[in-house]
């Protein structure tokens, strides 16, 4: 059975966005079938696998309002067994609008349990916050991959972030597990990026990831074209790290 896998840390900026892009890109080069769902207002993983974001009739707003089917919801990609749930600003107002409604942390699950057995892999790209949105995507998720920048801060909110997870799993999702970290925009001339892999593995008892994303400049400007980093350049370095990344997330067999 496939395995339904949310991106998060609240904190903006270290990478969910280009890892759910890349690694559902890359799961698809490997030959999975992938559907890759944008729960961010910011909606950069719909652009980003080449999706105009502003010309779509239903997206992942639509869909959690009940106002269109999860099929009709799923867009094709250029991707070869790539498709995508979209989303763009208008899910900004959700928070709102579910306000009052029945079973609203399950709703995106009720959802995707229609459709979960056509897909090996579901990649939930979250916002950066842990709001009801986030909260959804816990608990249509198995496991929560949390991307940590290599900065000095790393750590800043990720103890916030296990105790949300902590809570979903034990009111709301008791199978959700921790697919593990992976450390992003890794930069191996500086001691920092050395000495925060260093804390974050003394700190967080969790799986880590053994491929290290490097900051690389390919993986920044390749949303700009619309195309993930094995599309843009297959070889450059940024590529090679989320190849192995997916690699890596396909051969787990602890989960
Ligand atoms: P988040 O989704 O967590 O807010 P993003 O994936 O959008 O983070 O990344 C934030 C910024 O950093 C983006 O401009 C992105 O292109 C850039 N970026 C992300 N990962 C890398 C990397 N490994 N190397 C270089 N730039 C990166
Ligand atoms: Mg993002």
């Amino acid at each position: 059975m496939g395995r339904i896998i949310a991106i998060a840390n609240q904190k903006g900026g270290v990478g969910k966005t280009t890892t759910s892009i890349n690694l559902s890109s890359c799961l698809a080069e490997a030959g999975k079938k992938i559907l890759a769902i944008d729960l961010d207002p910011q909606g950069n993983t719909t652009s980003g696998l080449g999706v105009d974001k502003d010309d779509l009739e239903n997206t992942v707003y639509e869909l959690m309002l009940d106002e269109c089917t999860i099929r009709e919801s799923i867009h094709k990609t250029e991707i070869e067994n790539l498709t995508l749930i979209p989303s763009n600003v208008n899910l900004s107002g959700a928070e709102i609008e579910l306000l009052g409604i029945n079973d609203k942390e399950y709703i995106l699950k009720n959802a995707v349990d229609y459709i979960r057995d056509d897909y090996d892999f579901i990649i939930i790209d979250c916002p950066p916050s842990l709001n009801m949105l986030t909260v959804n995507a816990m608990t249509t998720a198995d496991t929560v991959l949390v991307p940590i920048q290599c900065e000095y801060y790393a750590l800043e909110g990720i103890s916030q972030l296990i105790h949300t997870i902590d809570l979903v799993q034990e009111r709301l999702n008791p199978d959700l597990k921790m697919e593990g970290v992976v450390f992003t925009m890794y930069d191996s001339r500086t001691n920092l990026s050395n000495e925060v892999v260093d804390n974050v593995k003394n700190n967080l008892h969790t799986t880590i990831y053994k491929t290290i994303i490097p900051r690389n400049v390919r993986l920044a400007e390749a949303p700009s074209h619309g195309l993930p980093i094995n599309l843009y350049d297959s070889r450059s370095a940024g590529a090679e790290s989320y190849r192995l990344l997916a690699k890596e997330v396909i051969d787990r067999e602890d989960i």
